[in-house]
């Protein structure tokens, strides 16, 4: 890639930079993310862009540019390659790619088992808002009989449900076990195709695609006589990088695998 960061090094550690700044290479830098990514770091005087790769760069770039923190917002085809890269490079990773099955984070803490001293954060939503709706969707959920989950997102996203609407199922999937709760009432038998969502861990999802979006989430519980909604709208991709940049910050110091934000943000 030809990087539109005049600071971008793909060589040896810059002159200038707090002595004890963090190395970053941001993975998928042409990206709509990986742009906000470059400039949110150029933008941190604790931390550098050493190295910003597109789809046409080697990886090796990541290396002899002295990264010791790799960001990677790519596709879900690719993004195993960079964390068996970043790993056997001994680089930690923070990672926005999404499509993260269970047998794809197994994957990963098999190559971490070989690696115990760095770090791996992988987090399906980087805004402390939908963060927070996630926690609070967990609280909420063993007290409502019913529970719906709308995400809504821009028409060129790849995958659906997005990584974060199925994490919130995850969560409220659990709460609701932990809390001996069975499934949502739900009397229906006649259904058009897709009528009534997916069917995450139990909870059902429903993908909303239009322009003019960029990433909405709604949490709706329900008992008789009241509803209760939780929603949370990114509205530009900048929501994104406090988020980013606390896992990048804290990655070093975080060895082993962490899902999501939640584990960094105390109570
Ligand atoms: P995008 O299509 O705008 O950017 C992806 C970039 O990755 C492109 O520039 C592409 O050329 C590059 N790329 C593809 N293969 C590559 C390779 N092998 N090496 C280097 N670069 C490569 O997509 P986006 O909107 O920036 O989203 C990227 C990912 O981040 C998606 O999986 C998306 O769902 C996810 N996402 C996560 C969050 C979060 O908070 N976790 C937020 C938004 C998007």
């Amino acid at each position: 890639m030809t990087p539109s960061h005049p600071t971008v090094s793909s060589g040896r550690a810059p002159e200038s930079g707090p002595v004890s700044a963090v190395r970053v290479g941001v993975i998928g830098a042409a990206g709509r993310m990986g742009k906000e990514v470059c400039h949110a770091v150029e933008q941190s005087p604790d931390l550098i862009l050493a190295a910003a790769l597109d789809i046409d760069d080697p990886l090796s770039r990541l290396s002899s540019a002295g990264v010791s923190v790799a960001v990677d917002f790519t596709t879900p085809e690719v993004v195993m390659s960079h964390v068996e890269f970043c790993l056997d490079s001994g680089i930690h990773m923070v990672i926005g790619t999404t499509g993260f099955s269970e047998e794809r984070l197994g994957q990963v803490q098999t190559m971490l088992d070989r690696h115990p001293h760095i770090g791996v954060i992988i987090a399906p939503n980087f805004s402390f808002g939908a963060v927070l709706l996630m926690r609070y969707a967990r609280q909420a959920a063993a007290f409502f009989e019913s529970v719906e989950i709308i995400e809504m997102h821009h028409p060129d996203k790849l995958d659906a449900p997005s990584g974060t609407a199925q994490h919130t199922a995850q969560m409220i999937s659990q709460a609701r076990h932990e809390a001996h709760m069975g499934p949502p009432p739900d009397a229906t038998v006649n259904a058009a195709d897709g009528a009534r969502g997916a069917m995450i861990d139990g909870v059902t999802v429903h993908s909303v695609r239009a322009r003019g979006l960029v990433a909405h989430e709604e949490v709706l519980f329900g008992n008789p006589g009241e509803v209760f909604t939780l929603r949370h709208d990114s509205l530009d991709r900048s929501s994104f990088m406090p988020g980013v940049l606390l896992a990048v910050r804290s990655v070093e110091s975080t060895p082993g695998l962490t899902l999501g934000l939640e584990p960094l943000l105390g109570h």
